[in-house]
């Protein structure tokens, strides 16, 4: 059923990178120990419906547990993204992932490659083995997503819920409903096949994505980009000791991304420390660390915030904006 590219109909591309979705347990009822990234994403489409007029086609991408995530995989995945969007007849993609990383793989590829056509993202909680897995009704949704013509840029599928690249977040450990969108709500619903939508689907300027896109490709390492959290009694020995070894390593620090309280705020001593890294040059980005909201500017604040983003998200825009700095983009 896959790669069958029937003349006169719109294909629909199936990237496959790993994950629960395509995991193998030794018994149905285990939903928890089984080993991610086993099952081929032609596998996984055994089964499931292509949507009417639609023509399915498979690319194995990579094959991991996306807890693992590298920087390689993702240059792979947006490349191929790329590839595929280009094809007049290809309405749009699916991305079968992990849900540990999912939404930081999301935001990159929306980051990098602004689309106007879909890129579905979709996983499960349970293993391609369980005895009643939710793979397949989520491939199911995510292909009526990528096949309609009212779907746009990135987004994730994931029980019959469809997030934005931007809002998405992981908020269950296991529960199969496991993805929320926070203030912002979900983008649609998918119902028997239908959307239902609720509001705009993302979109972002396509010129700085072109950009990133392009610098992200070249990049012989991207730059290094730590997350680190405020918390009761944090301290700022963890950034002074990065700072300490930055003339002996290979791969300096080149910025920070800290995981503030409530609306933006540090602890005194690891905000001091902050300070003194940006005085040395070091790139510094306050996220919250609460699941909602977002940090509203405060005038005196004299280290950036990263407004509505998460610090993982943070951290990928950080990454690319230093990558940007360092071509002479910005
Ligand atoms: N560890 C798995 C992964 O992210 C979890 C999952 O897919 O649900 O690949």
């Amino acid at each position: 059923m896959a790669d069958n590219i029937s003349e006169g109909k719109r294909r629909v591309v199936v990237l496959g990178t790993g994950g629960t979705i395509a995991g193998r347990a030794a018994t149905a009822a285990d939903n928890v120990g089984y080993i991610a990234g086993q099952v081929g994403v032609t596998e996984l489409l055994e089964g499931v419906a292509a949507p009417t007029g639609i023509a399915l086609q498979a690319e194995q991408v990579a094959q991991v547990d996306s807890k693992d995530m590298s920087f390689a995989i993702w240059r792979r995945l947006a490349e191929r993204c790329a590839h595929w969007l280009a094809h007049a007849d290809v309405a749009g993609l699916v991305v079968t992932h992990g849900t540990d990383t999912l939404e930081e793989t999301a935001f990159f590829l929306q980051s990098v490659l602004a689309p106007v056509k879909p890129i579905v993202l979709t996983s499960a909680m349970r293993p391609a083995t369980a005895l009643t897995p939710d793979g397949p009704q989520n491939v199911r949704d995510a292909l009526a997503v990528a096949s309609s013509p009212h779907a746009q840029g990135v987004v994730v599928v994931c029980a019959g819920a469809v997030h934005s690249a931007f809002d998405v977040q992981k908020v269950h450990t296991y529960r199969l409903d496991a993805f929320d969108s926070g203030d912002a709500g979900p983008v649609a619903y998918v119902e028997e096949g239908a959307l239902r939508e609720l509001r705009r689907w993302p979109v972002s300027p396509p010129e700085p994505a072109r950009l990133c896109f392009e610098l992200m490709r070249h990049a012989v390492q991207w730059p290094r980009v730590e997350i680190l959290m405020s918390h009761a009694e944090a301290r700022g020995s963890i950034i002074d000791a990065l700072m300490a070894q930055q003339a002996g390593t290979a791969e300096p620090v080149q910025g920070l991304v800290l995981a503030a309280t409530g609306n933006g705020t540090l602890h005194e001593a690891l905000e001091a420390a902050a300070l003194r890294a940006q005085a040395a040059g070091i790139a510094v980005l306050r996220a919250t660390r609460c699941v909602q909201g977002r940090i509203l500017p405060t005038p005196s604040a004299a280290l950036r915030d990263a407004g509505a983003l998460t610090p993982v998200k943070a951290r990928i825009a950080l990454m690319l904006e230093l990558m940007s700095i360092q071509a002479g983009g910005a």
